[in-house]
């Protein structure tokens, strides 16, 4: 009798109804298929490439330098030190005074500004805009805050002169976005350059969105972790620095992708402090601190670029030259193969139309997956090259209108790259032979 009510007791739902529906990841299942069947990992977006040597060594500098303090707690919102050069840093590019304590927060990387963000802004029953393709995330994390997120599609404009598409023929449908805005809208989501397709939006979009923001007075979150990965001499435009923007913007930025050290998780968020307070509040209730020494090795990063600006020598002049180069490279492996990519103004990533491939995959019947999917999963495992399915980056709504392209990330080494494009020739050989 015991053990029958102990067991009727174990019968109770466990999860959380907040949880619901937002348990599956696409980051678990390709990462997992990447360590097994892999030659060469296409899929997640790390460099394979060393961080530079003046970030190591900082980090060494303060690992076993002399102040012991280094080892223990630091001011729980951020290391003075690196709160001190962010704002100094960004006040620059905003063209606005920066306060460090209350106008910068570090995070554990920029996974965790975005929950602070949605926990910290969004309420029960809040619209929450999207633009599609998104980082796949941000759809999630709206939910697990309560909110319903509201989707609004870049939509392709193909070149008709039979060039090669770029992320610039993706854009906004000025008046579809406007019709997304409605009372119950608190936020919209911005990320340029955006993960997945590598777009870099044009003065002209985020003035759209900025006109729309101020007038249904709502919120932007702006993901901008891929600020200095842009190419061919486009512009980065911050939109917090937009008339009207500042007062209503929290920007989220990555050490790891600002100094090709995607492990070491530091993040931060620049805003004004009637938001940021809010986030401060999450941030107490969930990590209270970030690693110390980290930050401390950060901030000596910073402390040069901000001594480098502009100057040949920056590792922000520098890592995007030579990410250009790495583009361009797998731009023509995959060319020469028949993927068609759309070349990226920005960002780690490259995403290539796969549609020529499907004679490749065999049919799975009565599967209900997707052609991106069975694609990118029958590549790593019949041809060792991983990638991510688009569709993946879509709502569940608009997913199975994407279905014929993956996204391929370029921030690898030389060796990597030659690797790919090894087994994408082998590939087109086999193909016409
Ligand atoms: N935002 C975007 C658009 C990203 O691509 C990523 C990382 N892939 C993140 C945020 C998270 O960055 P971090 O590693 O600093 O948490």
């Amino acid at each position: 009798i015991l053990s029958h009510s102990l067991q009727a007791k174990m019968s109770r739902p466990v999860q959380a109804r907040r949880l619901e529906g937002i348990d599956k990841n696409i980051w678990v299942e390709f990462v997992k298929l990447a360590a097994t069947y892999s030659k060469v990992n296409l899929g997640q977006g790390f460099p394979d490439f060393p961080a530079p040597d003046f970030l190591t060594e900082a980090f060494t500098r303060a690992l076993s330098g002399g102040n012991h303090m280094l080892h223990q707690y630091t001011h729980a919102f951020g290391h003075p030190p690196l709160v001190k050069v962010l704002a100094q840093f960004f006040e620059k590019l905003l063209g606005q005074d920066l306060d460090p304590m209350t106008n910068v927060m570090v995070t554990v990387g920029a996974y965790h500004a975005l929950f602070c963000c949605f926990q910290a802004l969004v309420d029960e029953g809040d619209e929450v805009i999207i633009i599609e393709p998104f980082f796949d995330c941000y759809e999630s994390m709206v939910k697990m805050a309560g909110g319903t997120p509201v989707f609004v599609p870049l939509r392709l404009n193909p070149p008709k002169d039979g060039k090669l598409m770029s992320s610039a023929d993706w854009q906004l449908d000025p008046a579809e976005l406007a019709s997304k805005f409605s009372e119950r809208t608190k936020i919209i989501v911005l990320n340029s350059p955006n993960n997945p397709l590598g777009k870099v939006f044009s003065r002209g979009e985020l003035g759209l969105i900025a006109e729309l923001c101020v007038k249904h007075d709502v919120l932007c979150i702006s993901d901008e972790v891929y600020e200095w990965l842009v190419y061919d001499g486009k512009q980065h435009i911050r939109i917090a620095s937009l008339q009207g923007m500042w007062d209503r913007t929290v920007t989220i930025r990555s050490a790891g992708k600002t100094f090709s050290a995607t492990g070491w998780k530091v993040g931060w968020v620049v805003g004004p402090d009637r938001l940021l307070q809010h986030l401060r509040t999450v941030h107490q209730n969930s990590v209270y601190h970030c690693a110390t020494i980290a930050q401390e090795a950060i901030a000596q990063g910073f402390q040069r670029e901000l001594m480098l600006y502009g100057k040949p020598e920056s590792y922000f002049v520098q890592l995007p030259k030579e990410l250009q180069q790495k583009r361009d490279w797998l731009v023509q492996s995959l060319d020469a193969v028949g993927m068609k990519p759309i070349i990226p103004e920005g960002t780690y990533f490259l995403v290539a139309d796969i549609s020529q491939f499907k004679s490749d995959v065999p049919d799975v019947p009565n599967s209900d997956e997707p052609y991106d999917y069975r694609f990118a999963k029958w590549m790593v495992k019949n041809k060792g090259l991983a990638a991510i399915p688009l569709s993946a980056f879509y709502s569940e709504a608009h997913k199975n209108n994407y279905t014929n392209f993956i996204r391929f990330c370029f921030a690898k080494e030389e060796a990597t790259l030659r690797a790919a494009n090894d087994i994408l020739q082998k590939w087109k050989e086999e193909k016409t032979s």
